[in-house]
Protein backbone atom coordinates (compact mmCIF):
# COMPACT_ATOMS: atom_id res chain seq x y z
CA UNK A 1 0.00 0.00 0.00
CA UNK A 2 0.99 3.39 -0.41
CA UNK A 3 2.54 4.46 3.07
CA UNK A 4 5.32 2.24 1.91
CA UNK A 5 6.11 4.55 -0.58
CA UNK A 6 7.93 7.23 1.31
CA UNK A 7 11.87 5.84 1.01
CA UNK A 8 14.74 8.04 1.39
CA UNK A 9 15.82 7.64 -1.98
CA UNK A 10 12.73 9.08 -3.57
CA UNK A 11 13.11 12.27 -1.12
CA UNK A 12 16.99 12.13 -2.72
CA UNK A 13 14.94 12.44 -5.65
CA UNK A 14 13.59 15.48 -4.95
CA UNK A 15 17.08 17.10 -4.47
CA UNK A 16 18.05 15.59 -7.04
CA UNK A 17 15.43 17.60 -9.01
CA UNK A 18 16.28 20.44 -7.57
CA UNK A 19 20.16 20.27 -8.36
CA UNK A 20 18.94 19.73 -12.53
CA UNK A 21 16.44 22.53 -11.92
CA UNK A 22 19.40 24.92 -11.13
CA UNK A 23 22.51 23.48 -12.55
CA UNK A 24 20.96 21.98 -16.01
CA UNK A 25 17.36 23.17 -16.87
CA UNK A 26 17.79 22.53 -20.60
CA UNK A 27 17.91 18.28 -19.70
CA UNK A 28 14.28 18.67 -18.14
CA UNK A 29 12.74 20.11 -21.46
CA UNK A 30 11.89 17.78 -23.31
CA UNK A 31 9.91 16.56 -19.96
CA UNK A 32 8.56 19.59 -19.63
CA UNK A 33 7.30 20.30 -23.30
CA UNK A 34 5.53 17.53 -23.18
CA UNK A 35 3.45 18.21 -20.05
CA UNK A 36 0.14 20.65 -20.22
CA UNK A 37 1.10 23.71 -18.69
CA UNK A 38 -1.74 23.37 -15.52
CA UNK A 39 -0.16 19.93 -15.48
CA UNK A 40 3.31 21.63 -14.52
CA UNK A 41 1.51 23.85 -12.18
CA UNK A 42 0.70 21.28 -10.18
CA UNK A 43 3.61 19.62 -10.28
CA UNK A 44 5.34 22.56 -9.00
CA UNK A 45 2.97 23.37 -6.65
CA UNK A 46 2.97 20.07 -4.79
CA UNK A 47 6.98 20.49 -5.23
CA UNK A 48 6.99 23.54 -3.05
CA UNK A 49 4.04 22.82 -1.02
CA UNK A 50 3.18 19.82 -1.11
CA UNK A 51 -0.45 17.99 0.13
CA UNK A 52 0.98 14.53 -0.20
CA UNK A 53 -1.50 11.82 -1.39
CA UNK A 54 -5.38 13.04 -0.03
CA UNK A 55 -5.36 8.73 1.19
CA UNK A 56 -2.03 7.75 2.12
CA UNK A 57 -0.26 11.09 2.49
CA UNK A 58 2.69 9.68 0.30
CA UNK A 59 4.83 12.17 -1.48
CA UNK A 60 3.49 13.27 -5.13
CA UNK A 61 6.60 12.13 -7.44
CA UNK A 62 5.31 12.71 -10.49
CA UNK A 63 3.01 15.43 -12.50
CA UNK A 64 -0.01 12.61 -12.87
CA UNK A 65 0.52 12.41 -9.16
CA UNK A 66 0.30 15.74 -8.55
CA UNK A 67 -2.53 16.53 -11.36
CA UNK A 68 -4.92 14.08 -9.88
CA UNK A 69 -3.92 14.94 -5.88
CA UNK A 70 -3.70 11.02 -5.58
CA UNK A 71 -0.30 8.43 -5.62
CA UNK A 72 -0.44 5.96 -8.14
CA UNK A 73 -1.40 2.97 -5.82
CA UNK A 74 -4.44 4.69 -4.07
CA UNK A 75 -5.76 5.83 -7.73
CA UNK A 76 -5.08 2.32 -8.57
CA UNK A 77 -7.25 0.91 -5.47
CA UNK A 78 -9.93 3.70 -6.14
CA UNK A 79 -10.22 2.63 -9.53
CA UNK A 80 -10.64 -1.30 -8.88
CA UNK A 81 -13.56 -0.81 -7.22
CA UNK A 82 -15.06 1.45 -9.30
CA UNK A 83 -18.82 0.57 -10.42
CA UNK A 84 -19.64 -1.29 -13.77
CA UNK A 85 -21.37 0.30 -15.49
CA UNK A 86 -22.20 -2.81 -17.43
CA UNK A 87 -23.76 -4.75 -14.09
CA UNK A 88 -27.15 -4.62 -13.42
CA UNK A 89 -28.11 -1.36 -11.44
CA UNK A 90 -31.21 -0.37 -9.35
CA UNK A 91 -33.73 1.52 -12.16
CA UNK A 92 -34.74 4.01 -9.42
CA UNK A 93 -31.57 5.11 -7.63
CA UNK A 94 -28.94 3.23 -9.91
CA UNK A 95 -27.28 1.75 -6.90
CA UNK A 96 -25.84 -1.87 -7.70
CA UNK A 97 -28.31 -4.50 -7.76
CA UNK A 98 -26.98 -7.34 -5.52
CA UNK A 99 -29.27 -10.34 -5.76
CA UNK A 100 -32.70 -8.09 -6.66
CA UNK A 101 -33.92 -7.60 -10.24
CA UNK A 102 -35.23 -4.12 -11.35
CA UNK A 103 -35.01 -2.26 -8.65
CA UNK A 104 -33.46 -2.26 -4.87
CA UNK A 105 -35.25 -3.62 -1.86
CA UNK A 106 -35.44 0.10 -0.47
CA UNK A 107 -36.21 1.76 -3.27
CA UNK A 108 -39.39 -1.30 -3.30
CA UNK A 109 -40.33 -0.56 0.04
CA UNK A 110 -40.30 3.36 -0.39
CA UNK A 111 -42.52 2.41 -3.67
CA UNK A 112 -44.59 0.58 -1.65
CA UNK A 113 -45.33 3.37 1.25
CA UNK A 114 -45.47 5.92 -1.27
CA UNK A 115 -48.28 3.91 -3.06
CA UNK A 116 -50.20 2.94 -0.44
CA UNK A 117 -50.46 6.81 0.91
CA UNK A 118 -51.30 7.45 -2.44
CA UNK A 119 -48.79 9.93 -2.85
CA UNK A 120 -46.78 10.39 -6.01
CA UNK A 121 -43.18 8.75 -5.11
CA UNK A 122 -42.18 10.51 -9.01
CA UNK A 123 -39.40 9.31 -11.21
CA UNK A 124 -38.50 12.10 -13.51
CA UNK A 125 -35.02 10.88 -14.00
CA UNK A 126 -34.84 8.54 -16.62
CA UNK A 127 -31.45 6.89 -15.60
CA UNK A 128 -29.46 7.73 -12.63
CA UNK A 129 -25.97 6.52 -12.56
CA UNK A 130 -23.38 6.28 -9.45
CA UNK A 131 -19.64 5.42 -8.99
CA UNK A 132 -18.08 4.61 -5.77
CA UNK A 133 -19.93 3.88 -2.31
CA UNK A 134 -19.89 6.51 0.48
CA UNK A 135 -17.77 4.43 2.61
CA UNK A 136 -14.06 3.67 3.52
CA UNK A 137 -11.58 5.11 1.30
CA UNK A 138 -14.24 6.88 -0.57
CA UNK A 139 -15.30 8.43 1.71
CA UNK A 140 -11.79 9.63 2.73
CA UNK A 141 -11.82 10.60 -0.44
CA UNK A 142 -14.93 12.96 -0.97
CA UNK A 143 -14.38 14.67 2.20
CA UNK A 144 -10.96 15.58 1.38
CA UNK A 145 -12.37 17.32 -1.53
CA UNK A 146 -15.01 18.95 -0.22
CA UNK A 147 -13.89 19.80 2.94
CA UNK A 148 -10.26 19.64 2.83
CA UNK A 149 -10.66 22.08 -0.48
CA UNK A 150 -7.94 20.30 -2.45
CA UNK A 151 -8.64 20.79 -6.18
CA UNK A 152 -6.30 18.21 -7.66
CA UNK A 153 -9.09 15.72 -6.68
CA UNK A 154 -11.33 17.04 -8.87
CA UNK A 155 -9.47 16.35 -11.65
CA UNK A 156 -9.79 12.42 -10.40
CA UNK A 157 -13.86 12.97 -10.15
CA UNK A 158 -14.49 15.31 -13.06
CA UNK A 159 -13.07 12.28 -15.28
CA UNK A 160 -15.36 10.05 -13.59
CA UNK A 161 -18.08 12.37 -14.74
CA UNK A 162 -17.08 12.75 -17.86
CA UNK A 163 -16.47 8.51 -18.65
CA UNK A 164 -20.07 8.23 -17.55
CA UNK A 165 -21.40 11.05 -19.99
CA UNK A 166 -20.12 8.50 -22.60
CA UNK A 167 -21.29 5.49 -20.89
CA UNK A 168 -24.66 7.34 -21.20
CA UNK A 169 -24.49 8.78 -24.91
CA UNK A 170 -23.50 5.13 -26.08
CA UNK A 171 -26.71 3.56 -24.03
CA UNK A 172 -29.44 6.45 -24.35
CA UNK A 173 -27.88 8.04 -27.06
CA UNK A 174 -28.15 11.22 -25.17
CA UNK A 175 -24.88 12.77 -26.74
CA UNK A 176 -26.04 15.92 -27.02
CA UNK A 177 -27.24 16.32 -23.82
CA UNK A 178 -25.99 19.22 -21.45
CA UNK A 179 -24.62 18.70 -18.32
CA UNK A 180 -25.67 20.37 -15.09
CA UNK A 181 -24.63 20.76 -11.77
CA UNK A 182 -27.15 20.59 -9.08
CA UNK A 183 -27.54 24.17 -7.77
CA UNK A 184 -25.54 24.67 -4.50
CA UNK A 185 -28.40 25.93 -0.85
CA UNK A 186 -27.88 29.26 -0.93
CA UNK A 187 -25.45 30.86 1.21
CA UNK A 188 -23.57 27.75 1.23
CA UNK A 189 -20.61 28.95 -0.74
CA UNK A 190 -20.82 32.31 1.92
CA UNK A 191 -20.29 30.11 4.07
CA UNK A 192 -17.60 27.42 3.00
CA UNK A 193 -16.00 29.27 0.57
CA UNK A 194 -16.19 27.24 -2.45
CA UNK A 195 -18.96 25.17 -3.94
CA UNK A 196 -17.76 21.65 -4.55
CA UNK A 197 -20.05 20.98 -7.67
CA UNK A 198 -19.98 23.74 -9.48
CA UNK A 199 -15.51 23.55 -9.53
CA UNK A 200 -16.37 19.98 -11.69
CA UNK A 201 -19.24 22.50 -13.84
CA UNK A 202 -16.06 24.56 -14.15
CA UNK A 203 -13.24 21.58 -15.14
CA UNK A 204 -16.04 20.12 -17.06
CA UNK A 205 -16.00 23.12 -19.22
CA UNK A 206 -12.33 23.38 -19.77
CA UNK A 207 -12.47 19.82 -21.08
CA UNK A 208 -14.99 21.50 -24.07
CA UNK A 209 -18.22 19.70 -22.55
CA UNK A 210 -21.21 21.22 -22.97
CA UNK A 211 -22.43 22.51 -19.51
CA UNK A 212 -25.28 24.91 -18.15
CA UNK A 213 -25.95 26.13 -15.08
CA UNK A 214 -30.33 26.42 -16.18
CA UNK A 215 -31.25 25.58 -12.15
CA UNK A 216 -31.51 27.38 -9.52
CA UNK A 217 -31.94 26.47 -5.55
CA UNK A 218 -34.16 28.93 -3.85
CA UNK A 219 -34.24 28.52 -0.08
CA UNK A 220 -35.20 25.69 2.32
CA UNK A 221 -34.93 24.28 5.16
CA UNK A 222 -31.90 22.14 5.96
CA UNK A 223 -32.19 18.66 4.87
CA UNK A 224 -30.25 16.38 6.61
CA UNK A 225 -32.65 15.53 8.97
CA UNK A 226 -35.50 14.36 6.96
CA UNK A 227 -36.26 11.29 5.30
CA UNK A 228 -36.83 10.50 1.86
CA UNK A 229 -40.56 11.59 1.72
CA UNK A 230 -40.63 14.54 3.74
CA UNK A 231 -37.48 15.66 1.76
CA UNK A 232 -39.06 15.15 -1.62
CA UNK A 233 -42.18 17.23 -0.01
CA UNK A 234 -39.64 19.85 1.73
CA UNK A 235 -37.72 19.85 -1.89
CA UNK A 236 -40.59 20.67 -4.38
CA UNK A 237 -40.90 23.54 -6.21
CA UNK A 238 -37.51 24.58 -4.74
CA UNK A 239 -35.51 24.67 -7.84
CA UNK A 240 -36.74 26.31 -10.75
CA UNK A 241 -35.48 26.87 -14.24
CA UNK A 242 -33.43 30.26 -14.96
CA UNK A 243 -32.28 29.72 -18.10
CA UNK A 244 -33.51 28.01 -21.67
CA UNK A 245 -33.71 24.79 -20.76
CA UNK A 246 -31.96 21.78 -22.78
CA UNK A 247 -33.69 19.10 -24.62
CA UNK A 248 -31.59 16.43 -22.49
CA UNK A 249 -29.85 17.14 -19.83
CA UNK A 250 -27.32 15.04 -17.65
CA UNK A 251 -27.74 16.57 -13.54
CA UNK A 252 -24.50 15.60 -11.50
CA UNK A 253 -24.03 15.96 -7.93
CA UNK A 254 -21.46 14.74 -5.60
CA UNK A 255 -22.82 12.10 -3.20
CA UNK A 256 -26.41 10.92 -3.19
CA UNK A 257 -28.49 9.95 -0.02
CA UNK A 258 -31.95 9.68 -0.63
CA UNK A 259 -32.02 10.87 -4.13
CA UNK A 260 -34.62 13.46 -3.42
CA UNK A 261 -32.18 16.44 -4.65
CA UNK A 262 -31.41 15.20 -8.20
CA UNK A 263 -35.19 14.16 -8.25
CA UNK A 264 -36.60 17.52 -7.81
CA UNK A 265 -34.68 18.97 -9.69
CA UNK A 266 -35.30 16.42 -13.15
CA UNK A 267 -38.96 17.10 -11.74
CA UNK A 268 -38.13 20.98 -12.42
CA UNK A 269 -36.12 20.39 -15.60
CA UNK A 270 -38.77 18.31 -17.27
CA UNK A 271 -41.77 21.07 -15.67
CA UNK A 272 -39.62 23.40 -18.22
CA UNK A 273 -39.81 21.28 -20.75
CA UNK A 274 -36.44 18.80 -20.90
CA UNK A 275 -37.23 15.80 -22.38
CA UNK A 276 -34.63 13.02 -21.08
CA UNK A 277 -32.91 14.11 -17.92
CA UNK A 278 -30.00 11.34 -16.76
CA UNK A 279 -28.16 12.02 -13.20
CA UNK A 280 -24.66 11.17 -12.14
CA UNK A 281 -23.75 10.62 -8.69
CA UNK A 282 -19.93 10.61 -7.85
CA UNK A 283 -20.77 8.55 -4.14
CA UNK A 284 -23.88 7.48 -3.31
CA UNK A 285 -24.47 6.47 0.28
ZN1 LIG B 1 -1.80 7.21 -1.74
ZN1 LIG C 1 -32.80 1.66 -5.63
Amino acid sequence: MGQNRIKLTEYDMKFVNIFILIKAPHILMPYIAGMKTTKLMYLIREFFFPRGCALCGAALLGSEEAWYGLCEDCRRDLQHEEWEHNAEACSICGRPLISEIGACLSCRKSEGESEGEGRNSGHSCDRLTVVFPYTGQYRKLLGAYKFGKNPALGHFLEEKIQNLRSVLADREEAGAAVLCPVPPRPGKIRKTGWDQVEYLAKLLEGEKLPVSRCLKRLSSRSQKTLDREHRLTNLKGRFIAVKKIPKEVILFDDVITTGATIEACAAALKAAGAEKVYGIALFYD
